[in-house]
C-alpha cells in the first residue's frame, strides 16, 4: 500500500476557473485548492480582483512577471472606489459584498468570453467549469449562460454552512431577526439549537453576530439567506474541512444536497507533493515577516503564545491594550501580529513603559506566515479570533487554542474548538487583562492546558491521516475529480 498521492504526470485536457469572494479568509484556502487541482493535471486561471492582485504584488507573494504554463491569474475590477493605501488597508466587508453582488458578474461573464477566444486560438485549454465560492451566487448564473460545469467552494465550516441553510426555517419559526431589543438576553440567546440535525449542541448565541439584529432587512442577514438558498440548488459542493471534526454537521447537511465532498487540510495533501513551481506562488495580501521564525528559535519547544486575529478583525484601543497588559503580565514568550489596521482610529498605542515591561519577552511583527508559525515547536497556544482558517491551520498544528469571537462564523468555530472538540478556552468579549493572563497561563501549562494539548495533537493525527489514501478527504479528492470535474469527458 502506498502512502503518496498518485499526482498527475500528463495533463488533461481542462481549464477550470476558481472564482474566491475577495478577502484573505476566503483566497487562501481556495488558492490551495487550485494548487491541488493543478497538482492534478488540469489548467487554473484563478481570478482576484485588481484591487487584490495589486497588492500581492506589492506583498511579493506573487511576481509581476510570474507566468507559469498551465497556471494563470487573471483579474476583475471590483466595483468599489479606490482607496489610497493599497498596501495595507482591509476594504470594508460589507461594501465589498454588496459590490461584488452588483458589479461582478458582467467582467466576469467577459472575462470567461476572452479565455474562450484564447483557447480557440489553441493558447490555453478550453474552460470545462467554475470552482466559485459559494458566496458568489452569480456564478450559478454565469455557468448556466455559458453551459460550464459549476462546484461550489466553502471555505467555512460544514456547521456553518448548515446553520446558514436552517436561517430561513429559523425566521420562518420567528426567531430571527430578534422581534425587539429585549430579545438580546442571554436568557433568549441560550436557546438550544437542538432540534436541527447536526446542531445539537448549538444555542443561537452561537451563530453568526448579524443575526442578533431586529431589522428584517439587515443586509447580512438577506445576504446569508441567499447564499443559503443558492448552496441548496447546487448538485456538488467541496468544503474545506475533515469529517474527523465536523462528521455530524457534514451527514446532516450531506442529506440536504446531492453531493458534499468535504476535503481538508489543504497543506497536508500539499506537503505530500512533489517539488513544483507552485511553492513559489503565494496568496497573502500583506507582506510576510520571516524574522519572526528566527526569533522562535530563541524560545524553548511549546513555550510562546501566538497571538493573530486574522485579516478582517478590528477592536477598540481600551482591548488592545487589556491584550497586551494580560500577555505582559502572564510573563510568557508571544510572537503578537498587529495589522496596520487592527486598531480602531490607527494609532499605535502600546507605551514604552510595555515595550520596557517586555523587552524581548515579546515580538510585534504585522503579518506573519502563520502556518509556518502554528508549525514552529516553540508555540505552544494560539490566542485567536476563531477564523476558520485558522481554527483549521492551529488543528492541524496541534496548537490548543485560547478562543476570543467577535462576528460571522467566529461564534460557532469557538463553540465547536471549546464544547465539541475540548481544545480551546474562550475569552469574553469584553476582555480584561487579569482573564488574559490566567487563561494564557492555564492555556500554556495548567491542567487544562494538557488536556487540550493531548486532544488536539490526536485530532492532528486524525485528520492528516484523512489526506492519506484510503483516508476519507483523499477518496473526496479523488471522487469530486471524477464525479465533477471528468463528468462530461
Ligand atoms: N494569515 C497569515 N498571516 C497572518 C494572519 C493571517 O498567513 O499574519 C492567514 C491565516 O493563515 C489564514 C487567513 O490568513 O489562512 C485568515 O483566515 P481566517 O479564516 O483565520 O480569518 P479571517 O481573516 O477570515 O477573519
Amino acid at each position: 500500500e502506498t502512502s503518496t498521492i498518485e499526482w498527475a504526470v500528463a495533463r488533461n485536457d481542462n481549464g477550470f476557473v476558481p472564482l474566491p469572494l475577495p478577502v484573505q479568509g476566503h483566497i487562501n484556502p481556495l488558492f490551495r485548492l487550485a494548487k491541488l487541482l493543478h497538482l492534478r493535471g488540469f489548467h487554473i486561471t484563478f481570478v482576484h480582483t485588481d484591487y487584490n492582485y495589486k497588492r500581492l504584488l506589492n506583498s511579493r507573494a506573487l511576481k509581476a512577471l510570474h507566468v507559469l504554463p498551465d497556471f494563470h491569474f487573471e483579474t476583475i475590477p471590483d466595483g468599489l472606489p479606490l482607496t489610497h493605501d493599497a498596501a495595507n488597508v482591509t476594504q470594508d466587508i460589507v461594501s465589498l459584498g454588496k459590490s461584488v453582488r452588483e458589479n461582478f458578474l458582467l467582467p466576469f461573464l467577459e472575462l470567461l468570453v476572452k479565455l474562450n477566444d484564447s483557447a480557440i486560438a489553441g493558447l490555453i485549454p478550453p474552460v470545462t467549469g467554475l470552482v466559485s465560492d459559494f458566496c458568489l451566487t452569480f456564478t450559478t448564473q454565469a455557468a448556466q449562460e455559458l453551459a460550464l460545469l459549476i462546484l461550489l467552494f466553502s471555505p467555512s465550516s460544514a456547521t456553518c454552512l448548515l446553520c446558514g441553510v436552517n436561517f430561513r426555517t429559523l425566521s420562518h419559526k420567528g426567531l430571527i431577526p430578534l422581534k425587539d431589543e429585549s430579545y438580546l438576553t442571554n436568557r433568549y440567546l441560550d436557546t438550544k439549537l437542538d432540534w436541527i440535525p447536526g446542531l445539537k449542541n448549538f444555542r443561537l448565541k452561537d451563530l453568526p453576530d448579524f443575526i442578533r439584529t431586529t431589522d428584517p432587512n439587515n443586509f447580512m442577514l438577506k445576504y446569508v439567506i441567499d447564499i443559503a438558498e443558492n448552496v441548496l440548488k447546487v448538485s456538488a459542493i467541496v468544503i474545506n474541512t475533515s469529517d474527523e471534526l465536523e462528521s455530524e454537521a457534514l451527514r446532516a447537511f450531506s442529506s440536504m444536497i446531492p453531493s458534499v465532498y468535504p476535503i481538508g487540510p489543504f497543506p497536508s495533501f500539499l506537503n505530500q507533493s512533489p517539488e513544483s513551481h507552485l511553492e513559489s506562488l503565494g496568496s497573502n495580501l500583506w507582506k510576510e515577516d520571516t524574522e519572526c521564525l528566527e526569533w522562535l528559535k530563541s524560545k524553548e519547544p511549546n513555550s510562546a503564545v501566538y497571538v493573530n486575529f486574522g485579516s478582517i478583525t478590528i477592536m477598540t484601543p481600551e482591548k488592545l491594550l487589556e491584550f497586551a497588559w494580560g500577555l505582559a503580565n502572564s510573563k510568557r514568550p508571544f510572537l503578537w501580529i498587529i495589522r496596520p489596521d487592527l486598531v480602531i482610529g490607527g494609532s499605535m498605542i502600546l507605551s514604552s513603559e510595555f515595550a520596557n515591561e517586555i523587552s524581548d519577552r515579546g515580538l510585534i511583527a504585522s503579518w506573519c506566515p502563520q502556518e509556518q508559525v502554528l508549525n514552529h515547536p516553540s508555540i505552544g497556544g494560539f490566542l485567536t479570533h476563531c477564523g476558520w482558517n485558522s481554527t483549521f491551520e492551529s488543528v492541524c498544528a496541534g496548537v490548543p487554542m485560547l478562543c476570543w469571537q467577535v462576528s460571522t462564523d467566529q461564534p460557532i468555530n469557538c463553540r465547536s474548538i471549546c464544547s465539541e472538540w475540548g481544545i480551546g478556552i474562550e475569552i469574553n468579549t469584553d476582555v480584561k487583562r487579569k482573564e488574559v493572563e490566567k487563561n494564557v497561563n492555564e492555556l500554556m501549562s495548567g491542567e487544562k492546558g494538557k488536556e487540550m494539548r493531548q486532544k488536539v495533537m490526536q485530532l492532528k493525527k486524525k485528520v492528516e491521516e484523512e489526506t492519506r489514501s484510503s483516508g476519507l478527504s483523499y477518496m473526496n479528492l479523488d471522487k469530486v475529480i471524477s464525479e465533477v470535474f471528468l463528468k462530461q469527458t
